[in-house]
């Protein structure tokens, strides 16, 4: 059985995006093949393209989708042939219409949840759940800055925090994105292109500032962020979308008030099968309970990867992007 497959020969542009005929084959033992309804398009996906993120050549791309078990290896117990599936996983390979992988960090879907959603939601929904329930103690009370608050992961946290009481104070790129963070939830936001956003957190906490700051922008917010916080504040770094954050010294943490700082990524926290297992789950009773909606804004025939890429790139984006099949 054969698969189209984006991959990339060369780190690079959009360009670099080639589309191949890869065979699919069985599944081993640990793994299963599951066929692809839909599948997510991630920030991460143009770091590992670009080489932001290097990886060995040639690879294909994507870490997110859904779609229906064909095949299951010896030993998978929790999928079986014909069930409903989505995932956030390493390596990456996503971008397809079928591949064998391993079981581990996919999860039934339930049939409350449509493939698109299932896809667009895994990667992004999973590290809504890690930041705001594995990272740092956040209770309901609490006040959160959140940057590109529009985005895929943007739009899911605004509402994933109202949903637990939490203000959060969102950043966006214009005055629209700012309203879209609003209507899903965001108790403030923040046009970080026309105003100087440590300001406005200063006038709205009254001089006090946040417990935690949630920063995937990087480069060009990472200052910004950490005269947001209040002393003994949570700098949470988990992205660079405007480029990796320059190396500073320890000691502005000292000056900023005993700040603290830590650098996650999901893939640490979805390691474990059982744990991986047990945050889906409580993701996916979010969206069914209707705390939280899946937003899709976009989406692209898996032949325009190219064009996705360069969207999401150019911050023409809002909510998640899928790939149709
Ligand atoms: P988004 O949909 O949020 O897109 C990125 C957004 O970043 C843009 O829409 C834009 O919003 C903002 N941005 C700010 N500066 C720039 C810039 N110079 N170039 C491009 N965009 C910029 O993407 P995702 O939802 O896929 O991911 C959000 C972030 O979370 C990414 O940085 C991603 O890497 C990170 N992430 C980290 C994970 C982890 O575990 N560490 C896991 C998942 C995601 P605006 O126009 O409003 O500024």
């Amino acid at each position: 059985m054969q698969s189209k497959t984006v991959i990339i020969e060369e780190h690079g542009g959009p360009e670099a995006l080639k589309i191949a005929t890869r065979d699919v084959g069985e599944p081993a033992a640990g793994q299963v093949r599951i066929r692809h309804h839909a599948v997510g398009l991630n920030f991460i996906d143009c770091y590992q393209r670009s080489g932001l993120y290097p990886m060995q050549l040639p690879a294909a791309l994507g870490m997110e989708a859904a779609g229906v078990i064909e095949a299951v290896g010896e030993g998978v117990t929790h999928l079986k042939v014909g069930d409903r599936a989505a995932y956030a996983a390493n390596p990456p390979g996503s971008y397809c219409e079928a591949r064998v992988m391993p079981a581990a960090q996919v999860c039934p879907l339930p049939d409350a949840i449509s493939f698109e959603e299932g896809a667009a939601m895994m990667l992004k929904g999973l590290t809504t759940h890690y930041l705001f329930r594995r990272t740092v103690p956040i209770k309901s009370g609490d006040t959160v800055l959140f940057h590109a608050a529009a985005g895929g992961v943007g739009l899911i946290a605004c509402q994933w925090a109202k949903s637990e009481g939490i203000t959060l104070i969102g950043t966006a790129g214009s005055d629209k994105k700012c309203a879209l963070a609003a209507e899903h939830g965001a108790t403030h936001t923040i046009n970080y292109n026309t105003e100087d956003f440590a300001e406005r957190v200063k006038e709205i906490t009254g001089g006090k500032g946040v417990d935690v700051v949630m920063d995937s922008v990087g480069a060009s917010t990472f200052e910004g962020s950490l005269n947001c916080l209040r002393p003994l504040g949570m700098m949470i770094s988990f992205g660079n979308a405007s480029g990796a954050v320059p190396p500073f010294s320890l000691q502005t943490l000292a000056a900023k008030g005993s700040l603290q700082i830590t650098r996650p990524t999901l893939f640490t926290h979805i390691a474990d099968h059982a744990t991986c297992q047990q945050m889906a789950a409580e993701l996916f009773e979010k969206v069914t309970s209707g705390d939280v909606k899946i937003r899709i804004d976009q989406s692209f025939p898996l032949e325009d990867i190219a064009e996705a890429h360069r969207t999401l790139e150019a911050r023409k984006t809002t909510g998640c992007t899928i790939l149709t099949l």
